[in-house]
């Protein structure tokens, strides 16, 4: 999709420090950390947030959440980390492609809002 952030990224024409890759999924480096271990995993394929996800798509966001686990055994984050999906103005999605936020390497806070 032009004018996607995250397509660009995924296609290489804005860099990013790569974690993970294949067919249909890709993961790379947070730009502003929120913990020692800030990661992003995003379909290959463009969908605007879980919103937009439907009965035809479903293996999309199958396939990021197969992605989170891989990445987060190879970023040795055995001691637990938290996954996050902002969708929409009020949980304050900036970048309008589905997202997995994937924050370890600490104690997170418990409040979640
Ligand atoms: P959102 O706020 O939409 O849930 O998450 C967007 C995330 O993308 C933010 O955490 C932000 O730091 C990250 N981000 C924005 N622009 C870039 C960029 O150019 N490169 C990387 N690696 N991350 C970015
Ligand atoms: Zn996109």
């Amino acid at each position: 999709m032009e004018d996607c952030l995250f397509c660009k990224i995924i296609s290489g024409e804005i860099p990013s420090t790569k974690v993970y890759e294949d067919a249909d999924t890709f993961a790379f480096r947070d730009i502003h950390p929120q913990a020692p271990a800030h990661i992003l995993v995003v379909p290959k394929k463009h969908v605007d947030s879980v919103a937009a996800l439907n009965e035809e798509n479903a293996d999309i966001a199958a396939k990021c959440l197969l992605t989170v686990a891989k990445v987060a055994k190879q970023e040795n984050l055995e001691n637990g980390y938290r996954v996050v999906s902002n969708c929409g103005p009020d949980a304050g999605q900036t970048v309008p492609h589905l997202h997995f936020h994937i924050l370890g390497g600490k104690r997170l806070k418990d409040s979640m809002d």
